[in-house]
């Protein structure tokens, strides 16, 4: 099975190749994203009108050469999937007219995937995981803990109430003047840091269930730099390594602990192999991943963290997924519509209104 995946939920164009014969590890023939940081520099952020300007011209560039990297026609491919949402409704839609456009053309079935389903099954394409498997999904726009049963049944356990822990990063950098994405450069001053120095909060640490919030934290980051900065007129190179190196290892703790419970939950159901995944930016965080592995090691669970490239924003993970859709029997006709909200657990409420 060969599929092509398109994805332009955010503000990444992007077009994959992925091809699975059964028995065998699915292969990444190609994988093409085309990144809009530089469009959006000047203004602190995504401005969706540009990104989607930027998906409708890049899409066809992208899907071109995906396909040229694979070295295959789209004659030889077996159906493309394409992201549907959530996202920038823009965006999305550019990404489902062209897969449209496509499928139209070339008779190919259509297979719309949801973005956070695409994270949430990478594992299996990168290590071929067994369901159930647990899953923390950790970025600028999502922190959600998911316990994954097969390819279309989701359980989220908990999530952020607020802030996602990758936007609370950038936002702390911001407030101590260090530049853009800040999650990097945060871990790299930490490194300097003393995190005791500055007690910061470690919110709903003391709440049960899987829940959890940043935005007090930033807050705290916040008021300890004004404090400083009232005290002696600025921060030196010292306070803002203590301060990155506190913010972290509270965003560290907070993950941590969480993690452990969203672990008990899943262990109940006695897995026949027991494994907690992570995706997104802010797993590429030496400090977090370090805890969340050792946290995944006290139940005996593997740990998995797949290579960066597919834990942030990529087409390979929504071919796959359109993989597993298709083999579970599910197509999309030309009724398929964009959705800027798709909760992926339709059985839990909560999922209305937080993450994006
Ligand atoms: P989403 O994919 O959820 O829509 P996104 O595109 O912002 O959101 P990613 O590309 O997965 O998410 O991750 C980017 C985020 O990860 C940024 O907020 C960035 O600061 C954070 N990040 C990247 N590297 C690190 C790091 N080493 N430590 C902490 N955070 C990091
Ligand atoms: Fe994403």
């Amino acid at each position: 099975l060969t599929i092509l995946g398109l994805e332009s939920s955010c503000d990444d164009t992007a077009a994959a190749v992925v091809r699975h014969c059964v028995g065998e590890s699915p292969a990444i023939l190609s994988s093409v994203v085309a990144g809009q940081n530089d469009l959006h520099a000047a203004y602190g952020g995504v401005v969706p009108e540009i990104a989607a300007r930027a998906h409708a011209e890049k899409m066809d560039v992208c899907v071109e050469q995906a396909l040229r990297d694979a070295d295959v026609a789209l004659g030889d491919v077996d159906a493309i999937a394409v992201t549907a949402g959530p996202g920038l409704i823009g965006g999305v839609l550019s990404g489902v007219m062209c897969a449209k456009g496509l499928a139209a053309g070339s008779g190919l079935p259509l297979i719309g995937v949801n973005h956070l389903a695409g994270h949430a099954l990478t594992p299996r394409l990168t290590d071929g995981l067994t369901f159930p498997y647990l899953m923390l999904l950790v970025s600028g726009g999502h922190c959600q803990f998911l316990l994954v049963s097969s390819a279309d049944e989701f359980t989220r356990l908990g999530g952020t109430i607020d802030d996602a822990p990758g936007e609370a990063f950038d936002k702390t950098a911001r407030i101590l003047g260090l530049a853009q994405p800040g999650g990097p450069i945060v871990e790299r001053e930490a490194l300097n840091g003393d995190e005791k120095r500055f007690r910061l909060p470690r919110p709903l640490l003391d709440r049960a269930g899987c829940d959890m919030s940043f935005s007090g934290l930033k807050t705290a980051v916040l008021r300890a730099r004004d404090a400083l900065v009232a005290e002696k007129g600025g921060i030196t190179v010292q306070d803002r390594a203590d301060l990155c190196a506190g913010f972290q290892g509270s965003v560290r703790d907070v993950l941590a602990e969480k993690s452990r419970r969203a672990l008990r939950e899943y262990m109940a159901l006695n897995p026949a192999s027991p494994a907690f995944a992570v995706a997104g930016g802010v797993a590429a965080n030496q400090a977090i991943r370090g805890a969340l592995e050792t946290v995944s090691a006290e139940f005996g669970a593997q740990f998995v963290a797949p290579p960066l490239a597919l834990c942030t924003d990529n087409a390979a993970m929504i071919a796959w997924a359109g993989i597993e859709r298709y083999r579970a029997g599910h197509a999309d006709d030309m009724s398929l519509s964009a959705r800027p909200r798709w909760p992926l657990d339709t059985s839990s409420p909560s999922m209305l209104g937080s993450g994006k």
